[in-house]
């Protein structure tokens, strides 16, 4: 059962608020999540649960929803689904969430319709920060969907590519129309998968990588050695050798594991 969308305030689009409409896409959605009897489960931006009741039919541990607006937040509140679990309605930004405390341990799986001017922020923080996550799914918009799943030496690579793909193995299960949502987007959406890569097989400094990804990707059209120049000095090319980078190569060039390498060079050379 879904919250009658009739009933509540217009859409807001300041909370990017595209409600979907379609329960066959509803279901296919839930269902890359691979919900099991032992997951602990958050959902972000239920608005008015499009997902959140199939998700709960499919029985975690645990479930809880992030949800800022009020309207949506109270609503839940007043209208939770019958049986186990119990859900926990939070009325909060979800960008404010302390991820680092989903903990290693618990099976953590997170999923949303995600508000897409927030989208981008939220999967950074995420797919980084919670040490014991094990999948998340997010419907996206399209566009920000390929830049994720994107490959070195396309327009579409970036830094969220370079950063999200150091953290977990992102995967496009399928293209949504903007048909099946109230009131329509502009473009398509994309649902995609994420598979973290175990937290003990990461061998950089996340703020390190961080922040070669930002001063490169500024300045994406520059080679690597007019970018670091100043930084590394008379060390540039030991530390291009290093990463196995060319100093003439430009940023959408390099994989993210040239990247990371980078990022160990800076956080080594940085004095403790
Ligand atoms: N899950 C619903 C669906 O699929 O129809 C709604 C999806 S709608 C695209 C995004 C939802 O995220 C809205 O309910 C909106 O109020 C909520 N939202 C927007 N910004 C948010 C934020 N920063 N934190 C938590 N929820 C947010």
């Amino acid at each position: 059962m879904t919250l009658d969308i009739h009933s509540g305030p217009r859409a807001k689009k300041s909370l990017g608020q595209n409600f979907l409409q379609d329960k066959n896409i509803a279901n296919r959605i839930v269902d890359e999540l691979g919900i099991t009897p032992e997951d602990r489960v958050i959902e972000i931006g239920p608005g008015p649960g499009a997902l959140t009741h199939l998700i709960h039919a499919r029985g975690p541990k645990w479930f809880t929803i992030l949800e800022k607006d009020h309207h949506w937040a109270s609503e839940h509140r007043k209208n939770p689904p019958a049986g186990d679990p119990e859900l926990n309605v939070v009325l909060t930004d979800a960008l404010l969430f302390p991820w680092e405390n989903l903990g290693v341990g618990p099976s953590w799986k997170v999923i949303g319709n995600l508000p897409y001017n927030v989208a981008s922020p939220l999967m950074w923080d995420i797919l980084s920060r919670a040490p014991g996550l094990v999948r998340a799914v997010f419907m996206i918009q399209k566009e920000v969907g390929d830049r994720i799943t994107a490959a070195p030496n396309s327009k579409q690579y970036g830094g969220l590519t370079v950063w999200l793909q150091s953290f977990c193995r992102p995967k496009r299960a399928f293209i949504v129309p903007p048909t099946v949502f109230k009131p329509r987007p502009k473009v398509d959406s994309a649902v995609l998968r994420f598979e973290p890569i175990p937290k003990h097989e990461l061998d950089f400094d996340p703020a390190s990588l961080s922040w070669v990804i930002k001063v490169c990707f500024q300045q994406r059209r520059k080679q690597m050695q007019t970018i670091l120049r100043g930084y590394f000095g008379e060390r540039l090319d030991e530390a291009f050798a290093a990463a196995g980078v060319l100093p003439t190569a430009r940023p959408e060039n390099l994989t993210p594991r040239q990247f990371q390498l980078l990022a160990t060079t800076v956080k080594n050379w940085i004095p403790a």
